[in-house]
């Protein structure tokens, strides 16, 4: 986190064999348009890591969590045992099509691409090797296999594809 935004970042995690459940502590960028654009860091941001009381307060609390409290407590009890001496303002959650979902933009079609783009050579060499090609999503867990006559489509023009049939997928 601290590479990648330029920010003050602690994360708390625990998950038993029901709940899995986290809390992540972030400092607010101090100009956070530039941030958010992916303008790199902000040197004032850099300059202020670890040198936040604010912060580092918030974040000392906050690793005070126990990971029985974690998994048991609601989100309220939790922000009111850790943070009561502090002025919170609790946002209403997003639910439903506006809150959090898990969701994966992989697809055979980006996997297809992909595979183009490492080429012939190196696609038959592995067919040769393996008998497939199988690649596998690491954040979905989707397995992608493609069989010789798969993988010598994902090297045809799409459209001088020969038209889907079922012994092919
Ligand atoms: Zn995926």
């Amino acid at each position: 986190m601290l590479q990648s935004e330029q920010l003050d970042t602690r994360l708390v995690l625990a998950a038993n064999d029901k709940v899995a459940a986290g809390l992540l502590i972030q400092r607010l960028p101090l100009q956070g348009e530039a941030n958010l654009a992916g303008a790199g860091a902000v040197a004032s941001d850099e300059d202020q890591i670890g040198l936040n009381e604010d912060y580092n307060r918030i974040a000392i609390l906050a690793a005070s969590l126990k990971r029985e409290e974690l998994l048991e407590l609601d989100a309220d009890t939790i922000l009111r045992r850790l943070f009561w001496e502090e002025d919170l303002r609790r946002f209403e959650p997003l639910v439903g099509d506006e809150g959090p979902r898990f969701a994966c933009t992989c697809s055979r079609e980006r996997v297809s691409s992909m595979l183009r783009s490492l080429g012939r050579d190196e696609i038959e060499s592995i067919i040769a090797e393996q008998g497939q090609v199988e690649v596998g999503c690491d954040f979905c867990g989707a397995q992608y296999r493609f069989d010789p006559v798969d993988a010598a489509q994902v090297f045809l023009q799409p459209h001088a594809q020969p038209p889907a049939t079922p012994n092919l997928q």
